[in-house]
């Protein structure tokens, strides 16, 4: 391809807008362009990288032997209705109507249509298991888009769902997944993790997250060095503390801590530390509010809130819901003589009597004891674990880093086959539920993944499999004659070798073609100078490793569809 005809607009400055370095680079190099907010148009470098990135997933699910379809993005409402997401999905979903004023939704996700699909299409446990997968455009009305591609509202995903006759199928369906999304992520050249994650409130299932581990990431993971063990903070279990015995409480004791809202504010004005004050936080869930205490130094977990009641929804409430709920304003909340349930996390186990709000504006209760000055309605895990918590596992102290998730498997069980009524009929005769699995990748957050891992100064620094070209070729005096020829022959034996080539014939200055090619980060340049032609000489660097040779230009084509081929996976 030739450059000056490309539209492959680089820019030198950093982009404001961008405050992590693949949405920088992305921007810079000429990749994607903003229409709105988490919504990108791909250029032709950003497309050719996502086209790559699709290529190794599509291998990678035809070995697995899962077929590949592609489904409608507008969905009507009736499916969701039936399976009962259209009420408990949220703002995420893009609800929309058509001309005769029927429901239908932007598609998220794809279990409601093809669950539909395979009831209508799936009779015999002979057409068992079955994998199908697509890669196709989803819409998820973020409330925080960011991060360029990293976290879009509409983005590219690969999804797949397998059918399976029993839980022992779906078991070796997921299992397949999670082998063919290890050679994705490795042949994608990501140094990542499969970690344990929060599956929700599904009764019999288990998931996992594919997490590439940088600094950038939104997810936390715990990771453990002496075991091995990994999970995303949110699913790692906390081990209770040995419950010592309490130390004695005195009688309850209201205190006034006038414009005391914080724990740091409370736990200083009455000269406590904060792990004597609890932290009472109300949620929101699709089973009713409830509180949930946790200790003034540690933060309560949604996900694990959901899990504990059961519930598919779980926010925190917002400040009229405070308001209404405790009769005082943020801040002075607490498990005293609430009209909602109470739930304490195990780290407050043993504490004794503890500062709490008072349910009234300005005041708080010293010496609150769970048990005699308020019910409990349960004691549980509610707290994400924390760098030094003792590892599930094994105990050793756990670390947390950062991550970005790059895929999801997960395995379903029957939510959906139950609800929609897909069934099929098994060897006996019998009418029985399929089981399912579902499997995502973010095909963009994946390329931008890649540019958090793999990048410096100059720009990006791309594994030679998702570069958008894997030669650029730089003839430095484009008007001259001699230059234009051995260049166009170079470019043409390297295309015959299958190689992919940028032509930079640019009437552009050499340090303006230098800092592009390294923007752009593609992996082998080749420059053709007035001095290394006359020498019959052309000079290839490595973008990766800065390494430079001198090749003859009669090898220089088959020299450097060797390199490449080395490095292709
Ligand atoms: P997250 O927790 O980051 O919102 P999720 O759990 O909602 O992700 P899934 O529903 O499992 O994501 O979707 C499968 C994959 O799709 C994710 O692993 C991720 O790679 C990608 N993905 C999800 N949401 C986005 C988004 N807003 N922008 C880009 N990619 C996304
Ligand atoms: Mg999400």
């Amino acid at each position: 391809m030739d450059y000056a005809k490309l539209l492959l607009p680089t820019t030198r400055e950093d982009p404001a807008e961008a405050e992590v370095v693949s949405h920088k680079l992305m921007l810079r190099a000429g990749m994607i362009r903003k229409l709105a907010a988490g919504i990108y148009s791909y250029l032709p470098a950003g497309l050719r990288v996502l086209r790559k990135v699709e290529r190794i997933i599509r291998e990678e699910m035809d070995r697995a032997g899962a077929q590949e379809v592609l489904l409608p993005a507008v969905q009507p409402a009736e499916l969701w209705k039936e399976s009962g997401r259209w009420e408990v999905y949220g703002k995420e979903l893009l609800r929309l109507k058509d001309r005769h004023e029927r429901d239908c939704c932007i598609g998220p996700t794809h279990e409601e249509v093809i669950t539909d699909l395979v009831r209508r299409e799936i009779r015999s446990y002979r057409q068992l298991p079955m994998n199908l997968y697509q890669i196709q455009t989803k819409f998820r009305d973020e409330i925080r888009p960011r991060f360029g591609l990293m976290r879009g509202r509409e983005f590219i995903m690969k999804d797949a769902y397998s059918f399976d006759a029993d839980s022992a199928g779906a078991d070796e369906s997921y299992r397949k997944m999670v082998d063919a999304y290890v050679r994705i992520f490795q042949r994608c050249g990501l140094e990542f993790v499969p970690v344990e994650a929060d599956s929700g409130a599904i009764g019999g299932s288990f998931s996992h997250e594919f997490m590439v581990l940088a600094d950038s990431g939104e997810d936390a993971v715990a990771a453990c060095r002496a075991c091995g063990y990994g999970a995303n903070v949110e699913k790692a279990e906390v081990r209770a503390p040995e419950a010592g015995s309490a130390p004695e409480a005195a009688p309850l004791e209201e205190v006034a801590t006038p414009e005391q809202r914080t724990i740091g504010e409370v736990s200083a004005y009455l000269g406590v530390p904060p792990q004597a004050v609890a932290k009472t936080l109300l949620f929101e869930t699709d089973r009713g509010t409830v509180a949930v205490c946790v200790r003034g130094d540690h933060e309560a977990n949604p996900a694990k809130v959901k899990n504990l009641l059961g519930a598919n929804t779980a926010e925190l409430a917002g400040e009229a819901a405070v308001r209404a709920v405790t009769g005082a304003p943020v801040g002075f909340a607490g498990p005293v003589g609430l009209s909602v349930p109470v739930y304490l996390d195990h780290a407050l186990r043993g504490a004794g009597g503890l500062v709490v709000g008072a349910n009234r504006g300005g005041f708080h209760y010293r010496s609150a004891l769970a048990g005699r000055d308020f019910p409990v309605a349960g004691w549980a895990d509610l707290r994400a674990i924390e760098e030094g918590d003792p590892c599930p596992r094994c105990g050793a102290p756990v670390a947390v880093r950062r991550g970005i998730e790059v895929g999801h498997v997960f395995k379903l069980g029957t939510k959906y086959s139950e609800s929609l009524r897909a069934t099929f009929l098994d060897a006996q005769g019998a009418e029985r539920p399929l089981v399912m699995g579902c499997y995502g990748i973010g095909v963009g957050r994946t390329a931008a993944a890649a540019i958090e891992q793999n990048h410096d100064a100059d720009g990006i620094v791309w594994p030679v499999p998702l570069a958008p070209w894997e030669v650029v070729l730089l003839p430095l005096q484009v008007k001259d004659e001699a230059t234009r020829q051995v260049t166009g022959d170079l470019a043409a034996a390297l295309q015959a070798q299958g190689i992919e080539v940028l032509v930079d014939d640019r009437d552009e200055r050499p340090g303006v073609k230098f800092k592009d090619a390294d923007l752009l980060g593609i992996p082998l340049r080749l420059t053709l100078g007035a001095k290394g032609l006359a020498q019959g000489m052309a000079e290839a660097r490595e973008r990766k490793t800065r390494a430079e040779h001198r090749v003859p230009l009669g090898e220089a084509a088959a020299w450097a569809s060797a390199w490449v081929k080395e490095r292709r996976t």
